[in-house]
């Protein structure tokens, strides 16, 4: 039974009565009555009912329009008119004062029941709606986000006040049409947005997102992203799309700020060694696909830089560099790059030449335009340059190939005496100059940690376990990747540097098998390569004796690798040094064994420990049968001489199962696992191993 409480505005008391009659017979409470527009609206305020009852001419100060709309309006109560006349303008009137509902007398009791219930349920509505339209546009407010509403019938969309300001418009500046919104979209990301909304309303993408940009009211452009959902009907056809706009300016700046950082060069801004390759690759395909448009690289280095670095200090360095910069910069056309690479040198991609005549025009303008003399402080220094150049042809098929032989034809115009530019030509590949280039290089993997360490596990043969483990040194280089000893070791050793790489080796890994110790393989030991002018260093015992106090390493697990050559130079010395290092705890490997001399019973002079089996005599079992049995009596005699054996490069698992036969103790290769990083090898380490190998 209904409960609501009823306010009746009426002039006639009879009709008012009657009306209240009829209300209580239907089980409605009267709430209060009036006979004047304007007491009808203090008694509502005051009685605060659920509906008013108003005759359409009530009369007083305020009539029954007026008293109606004040109603609505401040109280939110509803109120349903009562009138004789139906006419439009009479209706037109009851919407206009926002009217539930319009009886016509004489009124009957189901008319009045019915009128007052819809009246009743459609202001809870409204009120629902209101409620969940102010909570909509707080949560839009507080999220501050911009919000849009397409009516994919009418092509209207409508914009929050939010999503105009973000864009610098006021509320009327903006209408109603999607166009307002696209035309404002950067030309280059239209196609983008007109994709992806697409996409969404075929129904091809779960929702619409698009990162954009847009252009403010002040002309400039801003990054937004946009999301949005479409409503579809039964068929799916999309009616409705509504969404939120973002201002993400702030965000893009960042991170364009980090991409930017990360391929530039912060001193002078010019684009870095990563992304001139990259650029230089692209370059290179392009040729590929179009042979006749050429194009050369130049590698410049600044002459005597170092000494101006290291006499004038860093900061006339640093101001050098960018002069220099500069300069290059003005002798280019805009379509080529121009990066700083490393310290003074520099690359330049020209990007469209006809023939080597055109780049070396180039070059003898930078030659000009450094030369200008510089003012640094109150010294004037003008910059030199080497200047390598190399003009693209069909052999090349890598950017860093490119780079590589306009630095070996810089190195050759640096040992002409610099302040000049070659052309790279094949012979300077092979030249002493590629060896300086090498050497020039192999300084600077030393200052800037291209060199790692590697290790090779080594496995008893009793129980395949990895009991050690070989260091074997790799030089990742920033062109040409991670290079093997052999690239670069020869070189090393002819200039000395290997006596400083050499240590680092030695530190390095015994750093490491102190650690791996640590971590609970207590009996783990490290093997490193010692080459002939290592060897030969009268420092060599002191300097183990210093990394064992730096490390905390015991000397039994470390073991040092020499070959025969070197060992047979000057016997006395050898044994010498193999004693103090035996002192130590230290052990000696014959590194290489059927390669040089191999006669044990020259061996026996020395107090060796361990004889490893060089890999190519392991190789060449299945092929020479004759070797079986040279490497059977190898291995018995290198034992009764108390000798450990390892074998070299098992590739095999027969080649495993005959060192196995012959009870030689350890073994190394492929097979068994292949120089890998010291912390795979703490992987390896924790690994279960099952028992014995290969059988
Ligand atoms: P090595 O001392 O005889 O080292 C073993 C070489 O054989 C390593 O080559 C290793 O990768 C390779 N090898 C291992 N298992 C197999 C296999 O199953 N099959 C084949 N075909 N090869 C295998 P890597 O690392 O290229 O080293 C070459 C040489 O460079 C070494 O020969 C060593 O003489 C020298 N070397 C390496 N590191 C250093 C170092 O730090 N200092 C010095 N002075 N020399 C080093
Ligand atoms: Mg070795
Ligand atoms: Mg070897």
């Amino acid at each position: 039974m209904p409960k609501e409480r009823i306010f009746i505005a009426e002039n006639e008391a009879e009709t008012a009565l009657n009306i209240a009659a009829k209300l209580e017979s239907l089980g409605y409470i009267v709430a209060g009555q009036a006979d004047r527009g304007e007491t009808a609206i203090q008694k509502v305020e005051e009685l605060q009912p659920d509906l008013v009852l108003m005759e359409f001419h009530l009369q007083g100060q305020v009539n029954g329009l007026k008293a109606a709309k004040h109603i609505h309006a401040n109280f939110d109560i509803p109120v349903v008119f009562i009138g004789a006349h139906a006419d439009t303008s009479t209706l037109q009137s009851a919407v206009k004062a926002q009217a539930y509902g319009y009886i016509t007398t004489p009124l009957e009791a189901h008319d009045l029941n019915s009128n007052i219930a819809l009246a009743l349920y459609k202001h809870s509505m409204d009120r629902k709606l209101r409620a969940s339209e102010e909570r909509y546009a707080l949560a839009v407010r507080a999220a501050n986000d911009g919000i849009w509403d397409w009516n994919l019938k009418t092509n209207e969309i409508y914009y929050s006040i939010r999503w105009k300001e973000m864009l610098g418009f006021k509320e009327d500046e903006i209408g109603t049409d999607p166009n307002d919104w696209f035309k404002l979209v950067h030309p280059d990301d239209q196609k983008q947005v007109q994709d992806n909304l697409a996409a969404h309303l075929k129904g091809v993408t779960p929702h619409f997102e698009c990162e954009y940009r847009i252009k403010h009211s002040n002309g400039a452009y801003r990054w937004g992203v946009s999301r949005g959902l479409a409503v579809r009907d039964a068929k799916g056809h999309a009616y409705r799309m509504a969404g939120s706009q973002s201002d993400i300016t702030a965000r893009k700046l960042a991170e364009e700020r980090l991409a930017h950082d990360a391929v530039h060069d912060a001193l002078t801004g010019l684009p870095n060694r990563v992304l001139f390759l990259d650029r230089l690759q692209n370059r290179l395909e392009r040729t590929k696909r179009n042979p006749e448009d050429l194009f050369a690289v130049m590698f410049i280095d600044l002459d005597r830089f170092k000494v101006v670095n290291d006499s004038l200090g860093h900061a006339f360095g640093d101001q050098l560099l960018i002069t220099a910069a500069n300069r290059l910069k003005q002798c280019l056309r805009p379509n080529d790059t121009i990066s700083r690479l490393s310290g003074d040198e520099f690359a330049i991609l020209l990007d469209t030449v006809s023939d080597i005549n055109n780049a070396r025009r180039v070059a003898d303008r930078i030659k000009g335009q450094l030369i200008t003399t510089t003012l640094l402080g109150v010294v004037e220094r003008s910059p030199a340059a080497s200047i390598g150049i190399v003009l693209f042809n069909s052999r090349y098929s890598t950017a860093g190939e490119l780079l590589r032989d306009a630095d070996s034809a810089m190195y050759y115009a640096k040992s002409m005496g610099g302040n000049q530019y070659q052309v790279f030509d094949d012979t300077m590949h092979t030249s002493a100059i590629e060896l300086i280039r090498i050497e020039g290089e192999l300084k600077h993997a030393v200052e800037r940690n291209e060199l790692l360490v590697h290790y090779q596990p080594i496995v008893s043969l009793a129980n395949g376990k990895p009991v050690g483990a070989e260091a074997l040194l790799r030089w990742l280089h920033p062109l040409r990747g991670l290079l093997a000893p052999q690239d670069f070791i020869q070189v090393a050793e002819d200039t000395g540097l290997i006596l400083s790489i050499g240590e680092y080796v030695l530190r390095t890994a015994c750093a490491q098998a102190k650690a791996w110790r640590e971590a609970g393989h207590p009996n783990f030991w490290v093997s490193v390569n010692i080459s002939a002018r290592q060897f030969q260093d009268k420092n060599l015992v002191e300097k183990i004796t210093r990394i064992f106090t730096e490390t905390g390493l015991p000397g039994e697990a470390l073991r040092l690798e020499i070959t025969e050559s070197v060992a047979v130079r000057d016997k006395d010395y050898t044994v010498k040094i193999m004693n103090e290092l035996n002192a130590q705890g230290v052990h000696t490997s014959l590194d290489d064994f059927g390669t040089g001399y191999s006669s044990l019973s020259y061996l026996k002079q020395f107090p060796l420990k361990v004889l490893k089996i060089d890999q190519s005599f392991i190789q060449d079992i299945q092929n020479n049968p004759k070797n079986e049995s040279l490497i059977a009596a190898i291995i018995t005699m290198a034992r009764s001489l108390g000798l450990e054996v390892v074998g070299e490069g098992v590739e095999k698992v027969e080649q495993l199962t005959f060192l196995q036969s012959l009870l030689c103790d350890n073994a190394q290769g492929f097979l068994l696992g292949s120089p890998i990083s010291g912390m795979e090898i703490s992987k390896l380490l924790e690994k279960e191993f099952p028992g014995p190998i290969g059988v």
